[in-house]
């Protein structure tokens, strides 16, 4: 992540005086601003080659420009003139905060695009770099809040008395979120919270790793958890995306290294539930794929704990997208098999081998540093060596790293791959996919149909 060089806040000005300098199109701007504060609002010009009519504001002439200045919070400055300038270094030495018009190096600070549902105001920045952008963005934020949001905000406040007398901070909270996003009428929320809060485990799929294959569900969920319980896997930048202030919980199951025991982590999810928390269980994939879900759901149900799935992008499929590899493909592979090399016994690989003979395109899961071993158990079970073998590492990120190679070549010299998990396809349909962008593990490749 960059550095920002502002500070976003919220600058009180009730009670004060918001002073624009200038006449034309652009005072009429900053004026029309400031007066959606409760700020009054000054304007110092000559001679005015627009109206303000319209703007409740108080006209000041440049000499008296000054005074004007007394008990200002802000001052912008939209004229180039010698008033202008006088203006502009009597605010600096005031300490008051001045904005230029169009030239950031002269700016204190700058003025957001903003989203207005007073109370509730939403301020785009890019610090004065790509004002176009700050447009766009403030649109699409337009768009996504009700004309209702700010009457709600309103209530949420005026009710502030009554349910911190009423209700404990958890419940509060809660409370709060299914008044805003309009669930019930205050009331009955008020009633239907005054019980104790009764806590809640969801098993959230978190997609292959990137923020945006995230579902929607699942980023509204991580916003209402109490807790966020995740795995190694699950990169920061999606764990970012959950309520700033959920407790974290990593319980970093890396391959080899375990930190957390599963019956731990299911003594945990029961512990945190029962003191009333919402916990995001946050799994990378879909949690049902070789998520260790069913024993954390048995765990729950166990102890009488309600549980949600939420589905998730599942790192075969974010694979099959980033080339273009259509795993069941008619005439082809009439279907695919999600499985995990790792620990496969030799009766599963018999009955892999013999679906992978049908046709079948096996999408191999934990299987990075046994490749080669795995591929040689597979052809010893008559496997074809010619088959087509795509890997897919980072599949659904940016630093996604792909393979092809035959089966018979990853036998015969193992797979040197970049770090990162990954998936290993094993069938005709790989030669269907474009692994144009993908490194030969060998020279023998298969060919692209
Ligand atoms: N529930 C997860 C799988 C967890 S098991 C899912 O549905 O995707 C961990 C294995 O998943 C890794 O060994 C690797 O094979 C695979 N995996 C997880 N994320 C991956 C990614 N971004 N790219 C490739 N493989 C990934």
């Amino acid at each position: 992540m960059g550095e920002l060089n502002t500070f976003p806040v919220s600058y009180k000005v009730k009670g004060q005086r918001i002073v624009v300098v200038g006449g034309g199109e652009e005072a009429l701007n900053k004026a029309r601003l400031a007066a959606k504060t409760t700020a009054s609002v000054v304007i110092i010009s000559d001679e005015a080659t627009v109206s303000f009519d319209g703007i409740d504001h108080e006209l000041v002439s440049g000499h008296r420009g000054f005074g004007a200045l007394e008990g200002a919070a802000l001052v912008f400055v939209a004229e180039k003139s010698p008033v202008a300038d006088a203006v502009k270094a009597e605010a600096r030495r005031r300490g008051i905060p001045v904005n230029v018009v169009d030239t950031p190096d002269e700016c204190d600070f700058y003025v957001p695009s903003i989203v207005e549902r007073a109370p509730l105001t939403v301020a785009v920045s890019t610090e004065g770099d790509a004002p176009v952008l700050a447009r766009l963005v403030r649109a699409q934020i337009e768009a996504m809040l009700s004309p209702d949001t700010g009457r709600l905000a309103r209530l949420a406040g005026s009710l502030r008395g009554r349910v911190a007398a009423t209700l404990g901070k958890l419940q509060a909270r809660r409370f709060y979120e299914d008044l805003v996003t309009g669930v019930g009428e205050p009331e009955a929320l008020l009633d239907a919270h005054a019980g104790e809060a009764a806590g809640e485990v969801w098993l959230i799929g978190a997609g292959p790793g990137a923020e945006d294959l995230l579902t929607l569900r699942a980023q509204r969920l991580l916003q209402a958890a109490d807790v966020i319980v995740h795995d190694q896997l699950v990169p920061d930048a999606v764990i970012e995306m959950g309520r700033r202030d959920a407790e974290r919980i990593s319980v970093g199951k890396k391959k080899g290294h375990h930190s957390f025991t599963q019956a731990q982590i299911n003594a945990l999810l029961v512990r945190l539930a029962r003191q009333g928390k919402r916990v995001a269980r946050l799994k990378s994939g879909d949690p049902m794929v070789f998520g260790r879900a069913g024993e954390e759901i048995a765990a729950l149900r166990k102890a009488g704990i309600g549980y949600r799935i939420v589905p998730g992008v599942s790192a075969a499929l974010a694979a099959a997208a980033d080339t273009a590899t259509p795993v069941t493909l008619r005439r082809v592979s009439p279907g695919v098999i999600f499985a995990t090399a790792h620990g496969a016994d030799s009766a599963e690989l018999d009955h892999w081998a013999a679906l992978a003979g049908a046709g079948l395109t096996l999408a191999l899961y934990m299987g990075k540093s046994i490749a080669m071993e795995t591929a040689g158990k597979l052809l010893r079970r008559g496997m074809r060596p010619d088959l087509p073998v795509g890997v897919v590492a980072n599949a659904g990120r940016r630093n996604r790293s792909l393979y092809r190679a035959t089966l018979g070549d990853i036998a015969a010299d193992g797979a040197d791959m970049a770090d990162g998990p990954a998936v290993i396809f094993i069938g005709e349909a790989v030669a269907h996919g474009d692994w144009a962008a993908a490194e030969d593990l060998a020279v023998a490749k298969f060919k692209v149909a």
